[in-house]
């Protein structure tokens, strides 16, 4: 069983879609999840009680070839949920985000693809993370 958590991200860099292990289960219940999709949005719902994930669906983004830079311009280092988010997107342990969040007021998490961009910003947005993204990101 693979319980789902909010700041887990799901999106398949090549397609942009939500791709779940077939054994997904809610984190809040153990009910089953199921993916729905309807314009540029598309989410994580759990069947049995109110429990989502809501993302974007842009594949167009995909085809966008600039490099965009996120930066993170005000995150809490006391916030577990901004921790958290900040070790697992730049691929550190709990502490050393921790002291990043403490020590940097201001950094860059990420140069490359508008699609991992997206995904960044959405896990941002989730928990309240202050950020810049530079050029001006369209999508
Ligand atoms: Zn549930």
């Amino acid at each position: 069983m693979f319980a789902l958590k909010m700041n887990d991200t799901f999106l398949s860099q090549k397609t942009m879609t939500i791709d779940l292990p077939d054994d997904a289960v809610c984190e809040d219940c153990g009910g089953t999840v199921e993916v729905r999709r309807e314009g540029s949005i598309q989410g994580v719902f759990c069947t049995r009680c109110d429990w989502a994930v809501v993302t974007t669906y842009l594949p167009e983004i995909l085809r966008d070839e600039t490099l965009y830079e996120i930066s993170v311009t005000s995150g809490d280092y006391t916030n577990k949920e901004h921790i958290r988010a900040i070790a697992k997107l730049n691929g550190v342990n709990f502490l050393d985000a921790r002291q990043l969040l403490q020590t940097q007021s201001n950094f860059k998490l990420y140069k490359g693809a508008a699609s991992r961009v997206e995904e960044i910003r959405v896990a941002f947005e989730l928990v309240g993370i202050q950020y810049e993204i530079r050029p001006p990101f369209p999508w």
